[in-house]
């Protein structure tokens, strides 16, 4: 598998080892042991680092690649831990599609104990998601770890707008394509196919979340920055004062405060994180909590995203109503 994967990168050079191979299995055919062939998978192994790039992967990919996926469902991506496991898939993939902006720094780790240099960042194996976004809440001026230690490039969760999905597969597209060039044409009709799927889903949730434009929300975690830009809805505060931190007791008297004096309706609240400060603050606010996959797979039956999508618009409707 490995070595089917390494041929896919070094196409030039290796075509006369292809030949070499091909001959070899003709030789393998002739003499009737033709099944050992099928050991052998055609397919690109792609792995993603985190749900929504790994939904967005299949989407574009279809059957023409095994896509794997390094995060489980439901895992806060800031709090990852190295598994042996997560290292076997590097080591196998032909192409690995990473989010950036720190979100996934973990990857690293994983790529150098996989010893696969063609995970390595520059390497047209490697995809960059982010590649081309328009990035919010770029951090200005000093910047050190006391501000939050997990979004220190900038808000990470841009796939929370479905404008940014267009790029996003666009990058997937254009790197799955660097390793199987002949794939091109039906990647880029997968894609286009996926695209008017999530266009006329958009204009559903742009019509569901219409009515509450300039609505403000409060969240756990500092998530939604793209969410909010896309359907026009406003932050009205973050319970974690700095991403990855949590809040002093000043933090949360003022947030309750404002609140109040802006009658915010709805917290989101990001399903991995322990509810308890959330619920308190809902409890003095008399906001509503609602429990949210901040990314597709974290809640049953947003496994996709479309589903996903389905999923935070109606839940945050509901609230807003
Ligand atoms: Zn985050």
């Amino acid at each position: 598998m490995l070595e089917l994967g390494l041929r896919r990168l070094a196409r030039p050079a290796t075509s006369r080892r292809l030949a070499l191979a091909l001959l070899g299995a003709l030789a393998l055919s002739v003499t009737g042991t033709a099944s050992m062939l099928q050991a052998a998978d055609p397919k690109l192994r792609v792995v993603a680092t985190l749900p929504d790039l790994f939904i967005l992967t299949r989407a574009v990919a279809g059957d023409l690649a095994t896509v794997d996926l390094i995060a489980r469902f439901g895992q806060n991506p800031h709090d990852m831990e190295v598994r042996p496991s997560q290292i076997l898939m590097v080591r196998r993939a032909d192409v690995l599609v990473r989010n950036g902006l720190e979100e996934d720094a973990w990857i690293d780790v994983m790529v150098h104990g996989a010893a696969n240099p063609r995970m390595l960042r520059g390497s047209p194996n490697v995809v960059e998601a982010s590649q081309g976004i328009e990035v919010l809440k770029v951090l200005t001026g000093r910047v050190d770890r006391s501000m939050g230690d997990v979004h220190p490039l900038g808000s990470p969760h841009y796939t929370l707008d479905p404008d940014n999905v267009a790029l996003v597969t666009a990058n997937i597209v254009a790197g799955l394509t660097r390793a199987a060039p002949e794939q091109a044409r039906v990647l880029e009709a997968n894609r286009q196919g996926f695209l008017e799927k999530v266009a006329e889903a958009d204009r559903r949730w742009k019509s569901a979340l219409a009515p509450f434009r300039g609505a403000g929300i409060v969240s756990y975690h500092d998530s939604w920055p793209y969410f909010y830009r896309a359907f026009g809805l406003v932050e009205a505060g973050v319970i974690e004062d700095r991403p990855g931190i949590p809040p002093s007791p000043q933090h949360l008297a003022n947030l309750i405060r404002s609140m109040r004096e802006q009658k915010v309706k709805v917290i989101l609240h990001e399903s991995w994180y322990p509810s308890d400060v959330t619920s308190r603050v809902a409890k003095e606010t008399g906001a509503k909590m609602v429990v949210v996959a901040q990314s597709p797979g974290a809640l049953k039956g947003t496994e996709d995203y479309i589903a996903h999508l389905d999923h935070l618009v109606s839940a945050i409707a509901a609230a807003l109503k």
